[in-house]
């Protein structure tokens, strides 16, 4: 006989919930405040503890993370029952230790189902993609920047023409959406998708290259996500601390914001990659970590029609190894030949989005912070022959005219052949063979 332990600390509810329970089976334990229930849970090990929110003595998360705490108790699933709609508090039950939350008042059918789905070793379903998603038309590659700016969203006069929208490009080719990072540009991208494809169900996949602020910050935003019918996959290494679905709940905890990552209506898949090549629909990925403060990738699309890289963070080796003056030699080679693995990675590419975040004397004042300087930017994509050279993750403190006498100096350094562009906000790049 499976048994249930009930914690609530209104009697008339105690009593009718165990009376019905009882009819239906189940051994009743009951307890009318947190502490004394923790008190009989470890004492009984129930197979389910259904526990009221708001209780005297030791709320409901406390009771939920007391059990979690106690390895005997390892196996006892628990549901809690609260008189408060809120997402939020959803949310917080869930991350607490709870495996289900109903809202009072629970009709007996309702609590009975549950407790047997927890208790019978069901699996959840996985989420599968939507059965007919949208029509991508062929055609070569395509590019669009909805987000070129670095370190924090920096919106205002003075950048409105290169835009104030943190790291997010899309991409499309062979019949996918690829996106590219989930800055705060994520969240027009989200609301233009809606509108092209109105009502059709999208299959999205958001490579993230790392879970810096300025890279992620916008998905909590992203309408795509909210629509039951999407599928968003989303991939990416994971980080020095934490798993990747960690730290990108993190970001949505109540703290921070009303909606959980979890709670959201979409299909959302994440998924750590342990490989660094790797395949979306055709398109062939391939990723490489670069230099950059924790773990951070490029990746490189590669597509029938061309191809497109993308290293929105890096700071080349050698301008930063080979300070101060009088670096032993053995440093600077070793800096070389990693300047060298990213120029093979990047060879030939048809489009290169680089972070070019610094000028040379602002660099020197920057050094260890992760990005680089423009002037090895288009060094590094003239020696990889790369066709056009687009530079991002643009500085919050340079204005559009900056950007401007940035671009003006990348294009003055250029090999021939080599198209320099700043990226800005709106702007679509097509590749033609
Ligand atoms: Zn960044
Ligand atoms: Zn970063």
């Amino acid at each position: 006989m499976k048994a249930v332990l009930l914690i609530e600390d209104d009697d008339a509810l105690r009593s009718m919930i165990g009376a019905l329970l009882e009819e239906h089976g189940w051994k009743v334990f009951a307890a009318e405040d947190g502490e004394a229930g923790l008190n009989l849970a470890r004492q009984y090990r129930p197979d389910v503890v259904v526990c009221d929110l708001l209780m005297p003595r030791c709320n409901g998360y406390q009771v939920c993370r007391a059990i979690r705490a106690t390895p005997e108790l390892h196996d006892t699933r628990i549901v809690m029952l609260s008189g408060r709609d809120y997402s939020t508090d959803k949310l917080n039950a869930l991350e607490a230790g709870a495996d289900e939350y109903l809202v009072k008042p629970v009709l007996p059918t309702e609590l009975g189902a549950t407790l047997l789905r927890l208790t019978s070793g069901e699996v959840p379903a996985a989420p599968v993609p939507a059965a007919h998603p949208a029509r991508i038309p062929d055609g070569p590659p395509r590019v669009k920047f909805w987000g070129v700016r670095g370190s924090i969203a920096s919106p205002g006069p003075g950048t409105n023409f290169y835009g104030g929208n943190t790291s997010c490009v899309e991409v499309r080719a062979e019949g996918e959406i690829i996106v590219l990072d989930a800055g705060t540009g994520i969240r027009s991208l989200g609301l233009s998708l809606t509108q092209e494809f109105n009502s059709q169900p999208l299959n999205i996949t958001l490579l993230l290259t790392h879970t810096h602020w300025d890279h992620i910050q916008g998905f909590p935003f992203f309408m795509p996500a909210y629509e039951p019918r999407n599928t968003v996959r989303i991939l990416g290494y994971e980080g020095a601390r934490q798993g990747l679905a960690a730290t990108l709940g993190a970001q949505m905890e109540s703290p921070y914001f009303p909606v959980g990552l979890k709670e959201l209506p979409g299909n959302i898949t994440i998924e750590e990659l342990r490989d660094m090549e790797f395949m979306v629909g055709k398109v062939r990925v391939r990723a490489m970590f670069v230099n950059h403060p924790g773990i951070c990738v490029g990746y490189r699309i590669e597509a029938s029609g061309g191809s497109v890289v993308f290293i929105p963070d890096n700071e080349p080796f050698h301008r930063m190894r080979s300070q101060p003056p009088g670096t032993d030699t053995t440093t600077i080679e070793f800096a070389r030949e990693q300047d060298e693995k990213l120029i093979q990675f990047i060879s030939g590419a048809d489009i290169l989005i680089m972070d070019a975040q610094y000028d040379a004397v602002e660099y020197e004042e920057h050094i260890g912070w992760g990005h680089a300087c423009v002037d090895d930017v288009v060094d590094i994509a003239s020696r990889a022959r790369v066709k056009q050279l687009y530079l991002f993750h643009h500085d919050p403190t340079h204005d559009d005219e900056r950007v401007s006498r940035m671009l003006a100096y990348a294009r003055s350094l250029a090999s021939t052949g080599l198209l320099v562009e700043a990226a800005r906000e709106g702007l679509e790049a097509v590749i033609k063979r």
